[in-house]
């Protein structure tokens, strides 16, 4: 009687695999955020492309819940970053014709205060910065930070690091840029989640409801989610840590207009604030260890935001909370983006890991994995301004 039963299943599978519709594509994207997004926009010049995104709204997760900054001297001591951000810059300043309908960059320069670090060590650590950087960062004098920002408090009124080439991204305009070009190269959008691929006579398979998606190549785009769909698909993990940062939005003192303020940090990063759409948004600059998940803010975090804002700010109460959010940035444990095929698993390609950059490397980012999955080693643009791929290869770390 069993075996009557198990021959009736198997039959019924065989029925049923037969009558899905199968598609061979030359890649599959997992995660239609700012990495996928361009990756996949960038394959579809010269490729067949599926992008395959769980959420009904691309986006949704870290790359619609950024600061939308564009710093050369974040993290510039890490060279991937320094370079994958300067080439990237290239691109943001100057898209494609028709990219996008507005510019990608607006100017907005950073003020670093330099409260409480002494200022011998600080001129050291700007001539270190200034070595990597193509637009030097200046010293300010703390009556110049009073001339710029005059409603800065008194508490933190200090000499200041003045970098000018910051700038705000228009991180929707990127986005639906690449979704353009990728449209228009004939590229595929799912809206479904993908699990479980298997890799069986050369090619990564996966099924939906009625389909079966096949390719050689498979790029893991899932950003916090990007162990995850490396274990489910019997790669291993890499250790990628997603970590929640939290941000709030709160009217600035009655009467001021911030349009112009800069972005302001302080040195040892326990706040930043800058201009959004007439509001100050701040953050605690908080990295709390999380799952994969569809993050939200804590009260803890926000009321750090909302006290380093009233100290840093004359004038400034917060009544009120407008909006607050909280994102993933997910990183390796050398905090350095991993971009590269994996070593074990042929043609599954890692695109994650970009932590708190991963809108201001993603053009660059986008090229360099469509160079790699395109056979070649490296972009000119990156190899001409000494970059490795090796310092972004999966291979450096080690499996856990
Ligand atoms: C508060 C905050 C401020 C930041 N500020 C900046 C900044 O100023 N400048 C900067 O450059 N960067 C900044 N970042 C970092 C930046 O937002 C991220 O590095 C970037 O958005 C990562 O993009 P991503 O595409 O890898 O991830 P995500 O945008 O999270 O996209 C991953 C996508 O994969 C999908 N997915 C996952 N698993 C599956 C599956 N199995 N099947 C289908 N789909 C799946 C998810 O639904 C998601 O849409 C900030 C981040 C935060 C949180």
């Amino acid at each position: 009687m069993f075996r009557n039963r198990n021959f009736r299943v198997s039959v019924l599978i065989l029925y049923l695999w037969q009558s899905m519709t199968r598609h061979l594509y030359d890649v599959i994207v997992v995660g239609a955020g700012m990495a996928g997004t361009s990756v996949a926009a960038e394959l579809s010049k010269r490729c067949s492309v599926v992008l395959v995104e769980r959420e009904k709204h691309p986006a949704m997760h870290a790359t619609g819940r950024s600061a939308a900054t564009y710093i050369p001297s974040y993290r510039a001591e890490n060279p991937a970053l320094r370079l994958l951000t300067r080439a990237s810059g290239r691109f943001l300043r100057s898209p494609p014709e028709g990219f996008a309908e507005n510019a990608l960059l607006k100017p907005r320069g950073l003020l670093t205060l330099l409260k409480g670090m002494n200022s011998e060590s600080s001129s050291q650590e700007l001539a270190d910065l200034n070595s990597l950087l193509e637009d030097p960062v200046v010293m300010l004098p703390a009556s110049d930070v009073r001339r710029r920002l005059p409603e800065l408090s008194a508490e933190w009124l200090s000499d200041a690091w003045w970098e000018a080439d910051v700038h705000d991204i228009d991180v929707h305009g990127l986005h639906q840029g690449y979704l353009k070009v990728f449209r228009e190269n004939g590229g595929r959008i799912v809206l479904a989640e993908l699990a479980c691929p298997r890799f069986e006579n050369g090619v990564w398979q996966i099924s939906f409801a009625d389909e079966y998606l096949e390719a050689p190549v498979v790029v893991n785009a899932a950003g916090a989610w990007a162990d995850e769909l490396a274990e489910s698909a019997n790669v291993g993990r890499l250790g990628l840590r997603p970590k929640r940062r939290t941000a709030i939005l709160v009217s600035p003192p009655a009467g001021c207009d911030v349009t112009d303020w800069p972005l302001v940090l302080a040195y040892d990063e326990s706040f930043y604030f800058k201009p959004d759409a007439g509001m100050l948004l701040v953050s605690p600059v908080d990295a709390h260890e999380s799952p994969p998940c569809d993050a939200q803010p804590e009260e803890i975090d926000m009321a750090y935001a909302a006290d380093f804002a009233t100290q840093a700010v004359s004038g400034l109460e917060v009544r009120r909370i407008a909006h607050s959010w909280a994102g993933l940035r997910t990183f390796a444990s050398d905090e350095t983006p991993v971009v590269g095929f994996d070593s074990s698993a042929p043609g599954f390609f890692w695109c994650g890991g970009q932590g708190g950059h991963g809108i201001q490397i993603a053009p660059a980012v986008a090229k360099l994995s469509a160079a790699i999955i395109n056979g070649d080693d490296n972009t000119v643009e990156l190899s001409d301004l000494g970059f490795l791929p090796e310092w972004v290869s999966p291979s450096r770390l080690s499996r856990i």
